[in-house]
């Protein structure tokens, strides 16, 4: 039997989500994130009321960080543009223009994105009056654990349930035989490899970012973490750890490898409100403004039919792993696979209700 190389466990590769607008498109399946820029709405409004209170540059450059591909790309940015053009009302003053870069991985569908635009544009002028300024986008393909904009350029940052990927899984997960996060139970090696790696993820995407924004600039994330301390708490680790046991089903009957199953684990990370403090004092170069949670159900739909809402979830987790799951395992186990995780979500959503736990921080650079 093969065993997995230390390189096929380091260099997992990461792919963006599902493009297009077909049935297993992020596009189609993006609900529980759109919920989540919803829910954090007046936080985010706060944030930009208190960014610009002393004044809007003639050209507001705004951001969003793993904006991937469908409606979500766009919803918060024109809630930023409709917020700073309302203050520049209030403060009679001339609206300003907006550069908007969103940016996701190379792989990412942006022609998607573009397609949007027109309506988009048209949206704005019906709901904006004809004093707002123009509006300018541009895609920047590139990983945020990257340079992607020059120095000082940007004002305004936002990224929506993003930054809780990883750069890569970690390294030295051997010992996660038969699991892809961590599971509960998982030796303490398995722990600290994630949180190492989130530790040294966060720590350079505040770097990066800290170089890219302008002095007193704003970043707005929000994430999918844990509300308790353990990191093996079930939480936030049931959904992945009910993936592999429909792998686990998968291996029993030969349909995909062992060195293959041992070699995958998921390059995420949920962390705790505490851990985000620590990597953003220690990183040194934002001050941590706000933080503040929010509960969502796995399914975004909520629906009392547990089979149908373990269906909601397992097209959603498809449509954000499969380009990931199909290069490693190969694309003919997907069907097969998805279908199997659905009757394990269906089996556990019976027992009870699934939450994720996110958090929402405001950041000003020093
Ligand atoms: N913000 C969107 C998409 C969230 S899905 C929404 O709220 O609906 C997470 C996105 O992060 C994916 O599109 C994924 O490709 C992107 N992503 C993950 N790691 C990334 C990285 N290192 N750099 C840029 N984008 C990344």
């Amino acid at each position: 039997m093969l065993l997995p190389t230390r390189e096929a466990m380091v260099f997992l590769k990461i792919l963006p989500m599902n493009g297009g607008n077909g049935k297993s498109s992020y596009a189609n399946n993006s609900l529980l994130q759109k919920k989540m820029i919803l829910e954090v709405r007046p936080f985010l409004e706060d944030s930009i009321k208190d960014a610009f209170s002393s004044g809007i540059p003639s050209c507001v450059k705004l951001a969003d960080l793993g904006c991937s591909s469908g409606p979500n790309a766009l919803s918060a940015i024109s809630e930023i543009i409709h917020t700073i053009h309302g203050m520049s009302k209030r403060m009679n003053c001339k609206s300003p223009e907006f550069q908007v870069f969103l940016n996701d991985l190379p792989g990412n569908d942006f022609n998607n994105i573009f397609s949007l635009l027109p309506d988009f544009n048209e949206k704005l002028t019906k709901e904006e009056d004809d004093t707002l300024g123009h509006c300018f986008i541009t895609g920047v393909p590139g990983s945020f654990y990257s340079r992607i904009f020059p120095s000082r350029s940007l004002d305004f940052v936002h990224s929506s349930c993003s930054v809780h990927w990883l750069s890569q899984a970690p390294a030295g997960l051997e010992k996660n035989k038969g699991h892809i996060y961590i599971a509960n139970g998982s030796p303490p090696t398995v722990i600290q490899a994630y949180t190492n790696q989130f530790q040294r993820d966060f720590s350079l995407f505040l770097g990066l970012r800290s170089e890219e924004i302008k002095p007193a600039g704003r970043m707005v994330i929000t994430i999918i973490g844990r509300s308790m301390e353990d990191p093996s708490g079930g939480e936030c680790c049931d959904i992945w750890e009910l993936l592999a046991e429909s792998l686990t089903d998968m291996l029993a009957e030969g349909l995909i490898e062992e060195a293959d199953l041992n070699s995958f684990n998921i390059p995420i990370y949920n962390p705790s409100e505490g851990e985000v403090r620590a990597v953003v004092q220690e990183e040194g170069s934002f001050n941590l403004d706000k933080i503040e949670s929010f509960e969502a159900s796995w399914d975004p739909f909520d629906d009392s039919d547990k089979y149908r809402g373990a269906e909601n979830v397992a097209n959603y987790v498809r449509s954000i792993t499969e380009p990931t799951l199909k290069s490693h395992f190969g694309g003919a186990v997907i069907g097969n696979l998805f279908g199997r995780y659905a009757d394990h979500l269906a089996k556990h959503l019976l027992m009870e209700k699934g939450k994720y736990f996110f958090m929402v921080i405001s950041l000003t650079k020093k």
